[in-house]
């Protein structure tokens, strides 16, 4: 490898949940393979939904991804490989804390090309760890919306549904749904959702 490589890119997909953000990133992920690109994917180790080793997207996509407990651990697994990699994907990315950032404008001086998909906000309107950081650097930001819940309208939050305050609860069906801004209503204890997602239909056909 040169000691001055040609910049990588970093790439950000952000939005709320069921904006299809992960299926971006797997449509990428899969076009840089095509491309004889090779690829490593990672994400944290919070995401027990579907695969543990694998991205999954809403619509039942997927790709394979290394499960890692936090950036130092993501550092330590992709460096090793690091001169046979052109692209690392990183999804989820809004629960790595802050370090992912150094590593990203670091992966960039490398040459790399960087896509990270993750939650722009928390169910709070909150901006999301450390994604507004990643969004201010990026090469590309790509903001999905989702479909509200309420009224069809294009949608920019992700609604928390019932009484749990907690930033993380990840994977549950039923428990968050995208909304409008006209619609959205943090803090607001609703049980009914009528978002529907693949693993709602294979993991929870009682739902309610
Ligand atoms: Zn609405």
């Amino acid at each position: 490898m040169s000691s001055h490589p040609t910049p990588g890119v970093l790439e950000v997909i952000t939005g709320p949940m069921f904006s299809g953000k992960s299926e971006e990133l797997i449509r990428r992920l899969k076009r840089a393979r095509i491309a004889r690109q090779r690829v490593m994917c990672f994400k944290p180790d919070i995401d027990l939904r579907y695969h543990r080793t694998a991205i999954a997207s809403h619509s039942s996509q997927t790709h394979e991804a290394i499960t890692v407990a936090n950036v130092e651990r993501l550092r330590e697994a992709l460096y090793p490989q690091l001169d046979n990699i052109e692209v690392v994907g990183v999804d989820e990315v809004q629960f790595f804390d802050p370090d992912i950032i150094p590593l990203a404008v670091e992966l960039i001086a490398l040459g790399k090309r960087v896509i990270v998909a993750g939650l722009d906000t928390t169910f709070a309107a909150e901006p999301f760890g450390p994604v507004p950081n990643l969004m201010a650097i990026s090469d590309t930001v790509t903001k999905l919306s989702a479909v509200c819940m309420v009224c069809g309208a294009a949608a920019i939050h992700t609604q928390r549904l019932g009484q749990s305050q907690e930033l993380v609860v990840v994977g549950a069906a039923g428990l968050y749904e995208a909304r409008c801004r006209a619609h959205f209503r943090p803090f607001m204890d609703e049980h009914a959702s009528e978002q529907l997602e693949l693993s709602s239909v294979l993991e929870s056909p009682e739902k309610i």
